[in-house]
């Protein structure tokens, strides 16, 4: 309702609407030569899709003619971008080329026009092609923000002449839609095109409960409209009293945001919709405050309702107070407190610089932000279809926001954990982040993190980060910090590594690395194609290799891989190798157990519990992959253990063990129940220890206890 009055001609339905009415528009903003350009733009794709026709059966022109119309008239968009639109499915549809279009257009135009095709003739499943496309676009948005506008034009128009489409075709294209293109709009704050594409999709998946929702508000908008109205008179005369500028508007929720509170929050339609919804604009940010101030003394606030998005915008830009109030009949209402730049920030985000602007492409610094992150997430990800889910991914993500010790506010995805944080602050906290304080509690590494907490970081030198962490952190910033850490760590400790290791081998077979002859070492580093000494030494060192294969070349030998291993001294670890030396997840070996070494290509050594089942499986069929390993003795890395806990059932019985468990400081990283029984629970815990002492002391520590039946160390299997 907060709409600009709309002009005649713009409601002119699409069938009808002609280039001449596009030009006459657009008239008053640019020069004459622009929208001459425009019309030739105009011509040259009426000819390249003569012929062609849309599932509808309308001429092909229609669809580019209407989606230029939504980038000039609903977007407000520069001359190119209107060309753009106009010429958009040219390079992938008909004989046009890129040449033709930057010679007749220019390559702004062009440039335009290409980042807007497709890919085609990729010899790829549907799957990949899909995400393909999509990375394309992606990397084209980046480079130049219009061609997302342009195709959330596009898509918009598909949307709304989906009619004609086949339903198989109808539920791919909505969904696509509602996964990647509504929240796309949501991040760029085009609120306007992102509330249609999401009503569209709806009806669309789901026509049946769209069309009963949408009976039951035309049924009860009648009964409310004189309530409405009573609220915003009486909203607008408090605050007219106080001398304020101020515009009222009761405002409508759209069918779809309406069915996602039902669906999520259980609610009835009856919940949702007795909400009345009013929305408040104003001159400055401190009138803002001063409005809430004299709402909240008209009507009561209800609690925990108040957000505010003034002082911490949105990801999207998007700034206002939200409260909920209550009438004194018990009438809940909704309030959403704004300045006039902030309203049209949020109606039309990133457009609103078109919109308002003195036609400069500036992007805001939100969406700037997120176009970056956009890029590294690219680079880090190589996969495409990864790619693919992680981008749908991130532009979903919802965000809590936490406070630093001394109040600073951070923004954080949903789920995010202490690392995400830690990495937040910086990446240096990130890399060292030891142990994590939630408010008061000491908590593991990987807990979920939710608004409103407070978190300090425990850093120590010694410390970094953990492949592990992987699986737990949600920032593309963590992700990507961790990667780039346990990249750069293989490449420095790596070949380290691989030198102890060939040193040992030779050893085994009772040679020297010094003796080893030019001659010989060059023929291996040729065979492998390596380029020099250290390339190997690095691929030994991360598991490419086996130690005593290469080591018998590298002493001439043709032969086999000797079976003489069994003498050689066994390679001590500590468990702070980083990921050179891992500890195997099947078996979790901690300082004290008998422990066998296997190589493993990609991974370096994996140590296993000597019996461990995987290791005596391996053993069968190759021997030659073995390294004989053995505790440092002074381990100082925290190892990870499961520990099972039959408990009584009774209130209490989880603290006390969880008591003692960080009495003797060691971390629970998660605990799962297993067998109920009605008199006795089962538990692993996840958990960190020193080593086999420090984890006897915690079972002794746990079995005195009285309401433990039995506790035991994860058996061997
Ligand atoms: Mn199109």
């Amino acid at each position: 309702m907060a709409d600009p009055p709309i002009q005649i001609d713009t409601m002119r339905p699409d069938s009808e609407f002609r280039i001449s009415d596009l030009c006459k528009l657009v008239e008053s903003r640019f020069t004459i030569a622009d929208v001459q350009r425009i019309y030739q733009a105009y011509l040259l794709a009426a000819e390249a899709h003569d012929g062609q026709r849309r599932q509808s059966g309308e001429a092909y022109i229609t669809h580019p003619l209407a989606v230029a119309r939504i980038v000039a008239i609903d977007m407000q968009m520069d001359a190119q971008a209107i060309m753009a639109a106009l010429l958009h499915d040219v390079l992938e549809d008909t004989p046009v080329s890129y040449n033709q279009l930057a010679n007749q257009f220019g390559d702004e135009v062009a440039h335009l026009v290409e980042g807007l095709s497709k890919l085609t003739n990729l010899d790829v499943s549907k799957a990949e092609a899909q995400a393909e496309n999509f990375r394309k676009m992606l990397l084209a948005m980046v480079s130049d923000i219009r061609v997302i506008v342009i195709k959330l034009a596009d898509r918009l128009h598909n949307m709304r002449t989906l009619g004609a489409v086949g339903p198989a075709k109808r539920q791919r294209i909505a969904r696509e839609t509602l996964d990647v293109f509504a929240p796309i709009a949501h991040r760029l704050g085009i609120t306007s095109i992102k509330d249609e594409l999401e009503e569209l999709c709806f009806e669309a998946l789901h026509p049946l409960r769209h069309r009963t929702l949408k009976a039951a508000v035309e049924d009860a908008r009648g009964n409310r409209s004189e309530l409405v109205s009573r609220i915003e008179i009486q909203s607008r005369a408090v605050l007219e009293e106080m001398g304020l500028k101020v515009d009222v508007f009761g405002r409508e929720k759209n069918l779809y945001s309406l069915y996602r509170k039902m669906s999520s929050k259980q609610m009835s339609f009856s919940d949702v919709y007795d909400m009345f919804a009013i929305r408040v604009i104003v001159d400055s940010v401190d009138d803002c405050y001063r409005a809430l101030g004299r709402l909240h003394n008209l009507y009561k606030p209800v609690e925990k309702s108040f957000k505010d998005h003034v002082a911490i915008p949105k990801n999207n830009g998007y700034q206002s107070l939200h409260t909920v109030m209550q009438t004194n009949t018990g009438v809940r209402v909704e309030a959403q407190i704004r300045t006039r730049d902030m309203d049209r920030m949020a109606q039309d985000g990133i457009a609103a610089h078109w919109k308002y602007k003195t036609g400069e492409h500036d992007t805001p610094t939100h969406a700037r932000e997120w176009l970056q992150q956009v890029l590294e997430l690219q680079k880090s990800v190589s996969d495409t279809i990864e790619f693919y889910e992680s981008a749908k991914h991130d532009l979903f993500h919802k965000e809590i926001y936490v406070f630093s010790p001394k109040g600073r506010i951070f923004r954080l995805p949903v789920n995010a954990t202490p690392v995400d944080f830690a990495y937040a602050v910086h990446s240096d906290i990130g890399n060292h982040c030891d142990m994590a304080r939630v408010d008061r509690n000491m908590v593991s590494l990987n807990t979920q993190l939710q608004s409103g907490q407070t978190v300090q970081i425990y850093t120590d030198q010694s410390r970094s980060p953990s492949p592990m962490w992987l699986d737990s952190v949600v920032s593309n910033r963590a992700r990507h910090a961790i990667r780039h850490y346990l990249r750069t760590m293989n490449d420095e400790k790596a070949p380290l590594f691989g030198h102890r290791l060939i040193v040992r081998a030779l050893a085994a077979l009772g040679s020297r690395f010094e003796d080893v002859t030019g001659e010989n070492l060059d023929r291996v580093l040729k065979k492998y194609n390596y380029a020099d000494r250290d390339t190997l030494l690095l691929n030994l060192g991360i598991g490419n290799h086996i130690p005593s294969d290469i080591a018998a070349q590298l002493l001439g030998e043709n032969t086999d891989p000797a079976p003489a291993q069994q003498q050689t001294t066994p390679l001590l670890v500590d468990g702070a190798e980083g990921s050179v030396v891992s500890m195997a997840h099947c078996c979790l070996p901690i300082p004290g157990d008998n422990i066998q070494g296997v190589i493993s290509a990609g991974d370096g050594v994996v140590v296993h519990r000597a019996g461990c089942r995987n290791v005596i499986k391996r053993s069968r069929s190759r021997s030659s992959d073995w390294v004989p390993v053995q505790w440092s003795n002074n381990t100082t890395a925290e190892f990870t253990t499961h520990l099972w806990v039959a408990m009584r059932n009774r209130p209490g019985s989880l603290a006390r063990v969880t008591d003692t468990i960080s009495r003797l400081i060691a971390n629970i990283e998660n605990i799962s129940f297993s067998n109920s029984h009605d008199s006795l629970t089962e538990i692993q815990f996840i958990l960190t220890v020193r080593d086999r002492e420090h984890l006897a002391r915690l079972i002794r520590q746990i079995r005195n206890l009285r309401v433990v039946e039995r506790v035991h160390r994860e058996p061997l299997n």
